[in-house]
């Protein structure tokens, strides 16, 4: 039987509950995903590999070694997030709730007492300028959650009936092949529409079936390639083909095989970070000269070099 679905309230407090346990000395996150019955609360947090190896204060590239709070739950879910809910402490950067939009959470619950903090003040443009709008293009419904008061006030809603507009999704198809290097290989292959950064993974399902996820680079979602907005600072509204992969395993409840996936070229440091949260040790690269910014190579340095992560060069031309 199933159990009756979550109040966000609960949401939000099963986050507040932890967020102190988490590591980080300043920025202290925490985040539930819920979805029906169940739900998963997780703090920021290092990766256990990047914190032995390198330590809280090590830079990966030009992305901190930590996991945000909102992917770290994404990203360890037993349940699918479509549909789902989000509560956080704190209002979510643009990389997250570019994120969040990808895998399919439809609500996001955003505690009052972290839009007076700190470090949410000085975040306070990105979350105005780029989160709400990647969130608000996505039709993702936000409310800020009042936790003395008992109370959720609305701050936005998409409009009645709105489709967020999606020019290239995510691919998820059923996999035909064994979980192999050369199914992998094959799937790679088989893509006809190759972006600059695009890559694939094998996955499989509670039942143990097979996927393949392919995925671009491309403007967070109910963004086209027409209308999407560059900005000079840390943040642009490109979701990154590894991230898109990570979330659209998230969204349907599939497993990615850890040394099942490749990129056509470097991940971003924060690609890398995220990929090393969720456990992959190994990842498949087209060509390993190329990336979209050149922190992408001393990411990849500092990661070899500690053992942290190895990246293969697997050609499309090398023949199968
Ligand atoms: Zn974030």
């Amino acid at each position: 039987m199933n159990n009756p679905p979550i109040p966000s309230i609960t949401a939000m407090n099963q986050a507040v509950d932890i967020v102190l346990s988490s590591r980080h000395p300043e920025n202290k996150v925490a985040a539930t995903v819920f979805k029906d019955g169940n739900s998963l609360s997780k703090t920021n947090d290092w990766p256990p590999a990047i914190l032995e190896k390198l330590g809280q204060d090590a830079r990966v590239g030009d992305s901190s070694g930590t996991v945000h709070a909102e992917v770290n739950c994404l990203t360890h879910l037993t349940f699918p997030s479509e549909g789902g809910s989000l509560a956080i402490t704190d209002p979510c950067c643009p990389n997250c709730a570019k994120c969040i939009a990808e895998a399919g959470i439809t609500s996001v619950y955003i505690d009052h007492k972290g839009f007076e903090k700190d470090f949410a003040v000085r975040r306070g443009d990105e979350f105005q300028d780029m989160s709400l709008r990647i969130l608000a293009h996505a039709g993702v419904s936000l409310y800020e959650v009042i936790r003395k008061e008992n109370k959720i006030r609305l701050l936005y809603e998409p409009p009645n009936g709105y489709i967020p507009p999606e020019d290239n999704p995510i691919e998820i198809r059923p996999c035909r092949g064994t979980l192999s290097d050369d199914t992998l290989l094959q799937t790679a292959k088989l893509v006809k529409v190759k972006h600059e950064r695009w890559g694939c993974a094998l996955a499989t399902d509670s039942h143990g079936k097979l996927w393949t996820l392919v995925a671009s680079a491309h403007p967070a979602i109910g963004h086209t390639q027409d209308d999407f907005y560059k900005t000079d600072g840390k943040y642009d509204f490109i979701l990154e083909p590894m991230n898109r992969i990570l979330m659209g395993a998230a969204r349907k409840g599939l497993k990615i095989s850890q040394n099942h996936i490749w990129c056509s070229v470097l991940p971003s440091p924060r690609e890398m970070v995220n990929l090393v949260g969720y456990g992959v040790r190994k990842i498949y690269i087209g060509d390993l000269n190329a990336a979209k910014k050149p922190a992408s190579l001393s990411s990849k340095e500092t990661l070899e070099a500690n053992q942290i992560i190895t990246f293969e060069e697997m050609s499309l031309s090398t023949p199968a």
